[in-house]
């Protein structure tokens, strides 16, 4: 069971105070999306979860289990970002593979995990290419793939799509939806994008100045949203 309970997670950068106290309960293969005003603390509260910055108090439980002390490759999360970071000397197929490089498996299991998530993400093609050789749709799925081979209970991205332009943003919204399906795995997902967060969303967390300002499904905050902040930041999609 991956649910994932944020506790009262909290995080100064000196006398800033970002994140103010952020309780939330998502649940095992859920999609949820979180929108707000930049610097409003999103990229920080994934980091968090991710590992890869402290809170300053507050836990992060997943599936039951406190991992708050854990390294970030010990809490069974991924976390794909809005620059791809792919290797530009290395093909798509070892650029996916990195992860299980580093972990050590064998040449037969680094193939096989390889060839499931390229098939998934329709690369099976391209697995000779460099990324420099790929569209931007395209290194988003291998940046995608290598988060998939290492099988995480927990997917984070941080507004994935925001390179890419409008039409190829709705194509991967379509494919992101898939893949979730595919992996029925729980996802967070950052986006400043109204229609992004209204169509792929079970529920949506809507960040304000460090605080929660509303958690609930699209047509909730559409239709009762908690706050006057919440209705004009998501009530009048356009
Ligand atoms: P968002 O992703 O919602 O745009 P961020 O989480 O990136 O917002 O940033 C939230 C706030 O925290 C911003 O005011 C930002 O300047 C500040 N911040 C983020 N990282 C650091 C850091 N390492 N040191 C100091 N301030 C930071
Ligand atoms: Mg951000």
């Amino acid at each position: 069971m991956a649910t994932l309970d944020l506790r009262s997670i909290t995080k100064s950068f000196g006398t800033a105070s970002v994140l103010k106290g952020i309780d939330l309960a998502i649940r095992d293969k859920e999609f949820v999306v979180f929108v707000g005003p930049s610097g409003c603390g999103k990229s920080t509260l994934l980091r968090i979860v991710a590992g890869l910055e402290e809170a300053t108090s507050g836990q992060i439980v997943i599936g039951g289990t406190d991992v708050s002390a854990l390294a970030p490759v010990d809490r069974g999360i991924s976390m794909v970002f809005q620059s791809y970071a792919l290797y530009p000397h290395l093909s798509v197929f070892e650029n996916i593979a990195f992860p299980l490089r580093v972990a050590k498996l064998s040449e037969a299991e680094v193939k096989s995990k390889v060839g499931k998530a390229a098939e998934i993400l329709q690369l099976t093609d391209k697995l000779h290419l460099k990324p420099g050789q790929l569209s931007g749709g395209q290194r988003q799925r291998v940046a995608i793939g290598r988060s998939i081979v290492r099988n995480p209970k927990v997917f984070l991205f941080d507004e994935p799509l925001s390179n890419l332009d409008a039409a190829l943003r709705g194509d991967m919204r379509v494919e992101l939806s898939q893949l979730h399906r595919d992996l029925s795995a729980t996802m967070v997902y950052v986006t400043h994008d109204q229609v992004e967060a209204m169509t792929m969303a079970h529920r949506i967390v809507v960040l304000n100045a460090g605080r929660v300002e509303q958690f609930g499904t699209p047509m909730e905050l559409y239709h009762h949203p908690a706050t006057r902040f919440v209705a004009t930041f998501i009530g009048q999609p356009n």
